[in-house]
């Protein structure tokens, strides 16, 4: 067990506490049907004239841009990203925790330069290897499932990918674990996460798969990859009232939850369809 820290990533979470999720209004219709990212693009800008406190995300250096200034950058800046967040709150997704960390990590620093300017779209993209970066909604509503269990003190990543999951993760969860089994993700993750110092992530190149025993049990496992079944080594690093979250399913996939009762009990529920790319065993 680790005990909480005092120093984290450098959110001002205090903010977001305090705040009522004005985009809660009507959110009871949650949406579990795939978005195109032009349907999104075209639906909601009430997001950008809302309050918002101000930003303590600040990334040392945003290296990997060539924009000039990213906060004038109508493609990738704050007004963007808030109206991505209004938008996965129309969806359903209502933690204001969640929402804020969303709001907070720059996912256009995840991507190619190529690919920036539809950072904020609602979309999956490529990150390389055959691999994407997870959808905006997605990511938000596992985590907001996680979020609906015990106190956060450890989560464990399956499929680090390009690091911009991982990011969202440090500011929900005092430590965070993420294992990649592609090594050159694995080092994507490292240059893409290192100037923004964030101090409580642990990226690993291993099969996650194996989980990581050295370091179990875990309050949450979330896995980015989908596999026919959770595999039973992540269930037995469960703590007892934990959660996993995981696409699981080949062509057709459903969001699975567990929750673990006790030393050998465990509830599955399926949350809703979802589309993810497929998990493998062993490292390249
Ligand atoms: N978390 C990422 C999503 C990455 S996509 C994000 O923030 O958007 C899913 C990732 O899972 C891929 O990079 C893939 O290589 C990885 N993956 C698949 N099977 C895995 C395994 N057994 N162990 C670790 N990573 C795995």
């Amino acid at each position: 067990m680790t005990a909480p820290k005092e120093k984290r990533f450098p959110l001002s979470l205090s903010s977001v506490v305090e705040r009522k999720e004005s985009g809660g209004r009507g959110l009871g219709t949650a949406s579990a049907s795939t978005q195109t990212a032009m349907q999104n693009l075209g639906r909601d800008a009430s997001g950008l004239s809302r309050p918002h406190p101000v930003s303590a995300w600040n990334p040392v250096k945003e290296q990997k841009t060539p924009v000039v200034n990213t906060n004038e950058s109508p493609l990738v800046s704050e007004a963007v990203r808030r109206a991505m967040v209004a938008r996965i709150a129309q969806q359903g997704v209502k933690d204001p925790i969640v929402l804020e960390a969303m709001r907070a990590v720059p996912r256009h620093l995840f991507l190619d330069s190529g690919l920036e300017s539809q950072a904020y779209i609602d979309a999956s993209l490529p990150i390389g290897h055959h691999q994407t970066i997870s959808q905006p909604y997605i990511v938000a509503r596992m985590l907001e499932i996680l979020r609906q269990g015990a106190k956060l003190d450890n989560v464990l990543e399956i499929g680090t990918g390009c690091g911009y999951q991982a990011a969202v993760l440090s500011l929900i969860a005092t430590d965070v674990y993420s294992i990649e089994r592609i090594k050159a993700l694995h080092e994507l993750a490292k240059n893409n996460l290192r100037p923004m110092r964030i101090a409580n992530i642990r990226l690993h190149y291993g099969d996650g798969m194996l989980g990581m025993p050295q370091v179990a049990p875990f309050d949450g496992i979330i896995l980015a990859a989908a596999g026919m079944e959770v595999p039973q080594a992540l269930l037995m690093q469960l703590k007892v009232g934990g959660r996993l979250i995981a696409p699981v399913g080949g062509r057709n996939q459903v969001l699975q939850l567990v929750e673990r009762l006790s030393d050998v009990e465990w509830k599955s529920s399926v949350v809703e369809n979802c589309h993810f790319v497929p998990l493998h065993s062993g490292v390249i």
